[in-house]
C-alpha cells in the first residue's frame, strides 16, 4: 500500500513538473535563430505587394492567446498582420510522445496532458486526443469571434471569396483554415470524421509521429501503408471535400494514398530529400507525382527540413519549383511545431529578399509566397 501511495506521489510530482516546463519548453524550442533585420526598399516593396499564405502553424497547442503579440512563440494575430500574411493553416497536434524523433519513435508516455493542464484545455481533453481536438477548433473560432474581424476561420470556398474581398478592400483580415496533424483521434470510429469536419477541420493529416490505425508513419515502428480502414477515412474525407496532408506519412501509406484517391492531395511541411536528406523528407520523385495531380508541396522553415537557415529555404524552395513547376509549391514554415527558425511571421520579408537572391522571379515569389495556396483552397474548399 506504501509503495503505491508513493508510486502514486512520484507520477503526480512528475505530471505537476512537466506542467510547469511547459512554457519555458515553448519558449526554448519556438524561437527565431536570427535577429529580425529591414529588408531592401526594393525587396519591401515587392513582399508588400503579395498575397502570403502558409500551410503549417502549431500555435494553437501553446498555453497563449493568438489573438495578443506573444513574448513567446513566433506566431499570433498581430504578427501575422505586420508580417503581411492573408492566410494561415492551424494545426492541432493531438498526441505527442515523450521519445518522438524523425526515426522510429516510441509510442509511449504521452506529454499532451501536460500541455493541456497547462493551457487550461477542459478536464475531458486533459487525456482524450478526440476532445484534444474539438478543443483546439473550438479555440480558433473562439479566438475569431473576439477579433473583431481581423481573423476569419475558412471552411468553404464562400469564404475564401468573402476573406479575398474584404481583403481587397482594404480590411487587415487574416484568413484561418484547421488542420489535424494525425488521425488517431478517431479511436476506429468513422462517423468522428463527420464530427471534425463539422467542427471546422478541412485538412487531415493522416498519421502524425507515430504508426496508427489508419497507417503508417514516416517516424513510426513499422512505417506499413493504409489500413482498410484507412482506405475508408480517405474515401470519407474525399467525400466530404476535405483535403488530405500527407506530411509525416509513410512512403507506404503516400504511396497508397496515391493509389486510391484522384484528389489533389497537400505535404503540409516538408523538405525535399535531394536538398535536405532525411526520413521525414520527400524524394523529388514523390513529390512530382503529388504535383502531377495538382497537389502543393509545402516548403518548411526548420533546420531538419532544408538542413540551413534562410538561404536554405530559399534554396529548397528553388529545387522544388524546378523539380515539381512553379503552380505546386507553397510554403510551409511550422512556426510553433517546437523547432527553431530563422525568423518570426511577423519578418517573414526576410524570406521575400532570400528568394530574390536566389533569382526567383517576381511572378515565381509571388506564386509560392501565396498565391498557390490560395488557389488550391479556391478549387479545394467545398461549397458552404
Ligand atoms: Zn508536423
Amino acid at each position: 500500500m506504501r509503495r503505491l501511495l508513493l508510486i502514486l506521489a512520484a507520477i503526480a510530482l512528475l505530471l505537476v513538473a512537466a506542467v510547469l516546463a511547459v512554457n519555458p519548453v515553448d519558449a526554448l524550442l519556438n524561437r527565431a535563430s536570427q535577429k529580425a533585420h529591414p529588408v531592401s526598399p526594393e525587396a519591401q516593396a515587392l513582399h508588400d505587394s503579395l498575397w502570403i499564405a502558409d500551410f503549417h502553424n502549431d500555435a494553437l497547442l501553446w498555453d497563449r492567446n493568438v489573438l495578443e503579440a506573444n513574448q513567446r512563440g513566433l506566431l499570433d494575430l498581430p504578427r501575422l498582420l505586420r508580417g503581411g500574411f492573408e492566410l494561415a493553416v492551424f494545426s492541432a497536434t493531438t498526441r505527442m510522445h515523450i521519445d518522438s524523433n524523425y526515426y522510429r519513435t516510441l509510442p509511449v508516455l504521452d506529454i499532451l496532458p501536460a500541455v493541456a493542464i497547462a493551457s487550461h484545455w477542459p478536464r475531458r481533453a486533459w487525456f482524450d486526443p478526440y476532445q484534444r481536438a474539438l478543443v483546439l477548433a473550438t479555440k480558433l473560432h473562439t479566438a475569431a469571434n473576439a477579433s473583431h474581424g481581423r481573423l476569419r476561420v475558412v471552411e468553404s470556398g464562400q469564404d475564401m471569396q468573402m476573406l479575398i474581398r474584404a481583403q481587397s478592400a482594404g480590411d487587415p483580415m487574416i484568413g484561418g483554415v484547421v488542420l489535424l496533424e494525425g488521425m488517431h483521434a478517431l479511436d476506429g470510429d468513422i462517423a468522428r470524421v463527420d464530427s471534425l469536419f463539422a467542427a471546422g477541420y478541412r485538412v487531415f493529416g493522416l498519421a502524425h509521429m507515430f504508426d496508427n490505425e489508419l497507417g503508417g508513419s514516416a517516424a513510426g515502428w513499422r512505417k506499413g501503408g493504409l489500413t482498410p480502414f484507412g482506405r475508408r477515412v480517405v474515401a470519407r474525407i474525399d467525400s466530404l471535400g476535405g483535403v488530405i496532408d500527407l506530411a509525416h506519412a509513410s512512403r507506404a501509406t503516400i504511396d497508397d494514398v496515391l493509389s486510391i484517391t484522384s484528389r489533389p492531395v497537400v505535404v503540409s511541411h516538408t523538405g525535399l530529400t535531394s536538398t535536405c536528406p532525411g526520413p521525414r523528407n520527400l524524394p523529388d520523385e514523390t513529390a512530382k507525382r503529388i504535383a502531377e495531380r495538382g497537389g502543393l508541396i509545402a516548403i518548411g522553415f526548420w533546420k531538419q527540413a532544408v538542413c540551413g537557415d534562410t538561404r536554405a529555404i530559399a534554396r529548397a524552395i528553388h529545387h522544388a519549383i524546378e523539380v515539381v513547376g512553379i503552380d505546386h509549391v507553397a510554403l510551409g514554415s511550422d512556426f510553433d511545431g517546437g523547432v527553431v527558425i530563422p525568423f518570426d511571421a511577423a519578418h517573414i520579408s526576410i524570406l521575400t529578399s532570400a528568394l530574390l537572391d536566389e533569382g526567383l522571379t517576381h511572378d515565381e515569389i509571388r506564386a509560392v509566397m501565396g498565391e498557390n495556396e490560395r488557389r488550391f483552397f479556391m478549387e479545394m474548399l467545398p461549397a458552404k
